[in-house]
């Protein structure tokens, strides 16, 4: 935790005051207990006033059209456009990150854009996107501003999708996912030593947020396990991780095993042989799990879509491009009828690979309030 000059920013919703002076955040399972002036581990949320205030309120990190196979959603309207926005900081301490320069941001607010939700949902509507992404660093620690735009979002008929760490406290949980209609989630190896050691987080938090999904809500959910050379890609640990999927979440959750590219503080760890991602993906299926993908290499074998009765391929994709649509109107296979687990429409998009970077609100610093 860290002291700081007068925070700016608008009021949290998740905290409280203990009997010591401090005030706690219950944004997230690290609880920081915070003295007037100082941050929390995140950067961007700290005491004001006597009350957590986020500082990150309408500023973003930037804004882009992407297809939603980039999340990663194999399985949610594919082929369609989604407006992602993220803003600085984050709650995880990841070693490996390979969105540092968002997520280890100190002094961005005065650079990024301004936008209020509506202008965001604006910009979506404009821009042809069927939902909006909260990506790049966590929707979590932006949760006031995510839950806003995805307010208005609603309002006027866009989705929300959240891309997660999944490392969230309880009642902010809560508030977060009843505005999103799907998600992706890391599951970032499966040992508390990988947690602890590389991200200073715990895995069983991030477990409670996958089974609270799974149970309490009807958000669409994938997860994503970026694997690692030496830290998280023995057998035994992508077995175990399968495992768990399949007994909590069962077999209809798709999961993606990514490439590792050597980034922030693991610079001399290697690039993940596609070896590992299609002895992981093949572990998993023997695990009994429908849908498996690689991702971050070429594999089109790996990233197609596969029939759970007949095998046959339903759909085909390359990196994000849909190159095969074998699904009938009502979301099944064509060559025998079974149904296929995911939110399908009549037709897939046709988006394509296209990233379309765009401007919203001004780039100074306008604050925005809720
Ligand atoms: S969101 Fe998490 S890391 Fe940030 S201040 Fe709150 S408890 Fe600390």
């Amino acid at each position: 935790m860290t002291g700081d000059m007068r925070l700016e920013g608008v009021p949290g919703r998740h905290w409280h005051a203990l009997e010591d002076g401090r005030v706690q955040c219950d944004v997230c399972p690290r609880y920081c207990k915070l003295r007037e002036g100082q941050r929390g581990l995140c950067f961007v949320r700290g005491r004001q006033d006597n009350q957590i205030v986020l500082t990150t309120y309408g500023r973003s990190s930037g804004f882009c059209i992407d297809p939603i196979e980039k999340k990663p959603l194999n399985h949610y309207l594919p082929g369609t456009p989604v407006l992602s926005f993220g803003t600085a900081g984050c709650n995880l301490t990841c070693k490996f990150c390979q969105n540092w320069d968002i997520s280890k941001a100190r002094e961005m607010d005065r650079l990024m854009d301004a936008a209020s939700p509506d202008e965001i949902v604006d910009a979506a509507i404009a821009g042809g996107a069927r939902s909006i992404a909260y990506t790049y660093n966590d929707p979590v620690i932006f949760l006031e501003y995510a839950v806003d735009v995805a307010r208005a979002a609603r309002a006027r008929g866009i989705r929300n999708v959240a891309v997660t760490a999944g490392y969230i406290a309880p009642a902010a949980r809560e508030e977060l996912f009843r505005w999103m209609n799907a998600a992706n989630v890391d599951l970032k190896g499966f040992t508390e030593t990988f947690y602890k050691r590389l991200c200073t987080a715990q895995l069983g938090a991030v477990l409670e947020t996958l089974e609270y999904l799974k149970r309490e809500t009807t958000v669409w959910f994938e997860i994503t396990t970026l694997l690692i050379p030496g830290h998280n890609d023995r057998p035994q640990e992508v077995g175990a991780l399968c495992d768990w999927v399949m007994t909590r979440l069962g077999p209809d959750v798709p999961l993606h095993f990514t490439a590792f590219h050597p980034d922030y503080k693991m610079l001399d760890t290697p690039h993940t042989p596609r070896r590992t991602l299609t002895t992981a993906r093949d572990i998993a299926l023997a695990a009994g799990l429908r849908y498996v993908y690689t991702g971050n290499v070429d594999d089109e074998l790996g990233q197609s879509t596969y029939c759970p009765n007949c095998g046959a391929r339903v759909i085909g994709r390359d990196w994000y491009e849909i190159t095969a649509w074998n699904l009938t109107r009502d979301g099944r296979c064509h060559a025998c009828g079974a149904g296929v687990a995911g939110v399908f429409e009549a037709r897939p998009g046709v988006w394509g690979q296209r990233r379309a970077p765009i401007r919203i609100g001004s780039k100074h610093d306008r604050t925005l309030a809720p």
